[in-house]
C-alpha cells in the first residue's frame, strides 16, 4: 500500500484525483496525469514529485527543456475552485 498512490475524487468537481504524500507529511490532491516542468526560482507552479518533494517552476508543454516530471495540485486546475476565484474577482 505504501508505494501505491491512492486515488479519490474531488469533492468540488468530482474529477479523479491522486493523493501524493509530500516530504512534509501532507497529502496533496493532484491531477492523475503527470506534467513536465522546468525548475525555476519564483516559478508560478508547484509540482509534486513522485518522491514527495515539491518543486517550484513552470509547467512545460514539451519535455525538451524540462527538468523532470511530476504532478500538479488539483486545486490549481479545479474548475470548481476557479469558479470561486472568478466570483471573488467580480466582487472587487
Ligand atoms: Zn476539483
Amino acid at each position: 500500500m505504501r508505494l501505491k498512490n491512492s486515488f479519490g475524487n474531488c469533492s468540488k468537481c468530482g474529477k479523479q484525483i491522486m493523493w501524493i504524500k509530500t516530504k512534509a507529511g501532507k497529502s496533496m490532491p493532484c491531477n492523475p496525469s503527470f506534467v513536465y516542468y522546468k525548475e525555476q526560482k519564483g516559478g508560478k507552479d508547484r509540482i509534486v514529485l513522485t518522491n514527495g518533494e515539491v518543486a517550484v517552476g513552470t509547467v512545460q508543454d514539451y519535455p525538451e527543456h524540462a527538468t523532470g516530471f511530476g504532478y500538479i495540485s488539483h486545486f490549481a486546475t479545479c474548475e470548481a475552485a476557479q469558479m470561486f476565484r472568478k466570483k471573488k474577482k467580480a466582487a472587487v
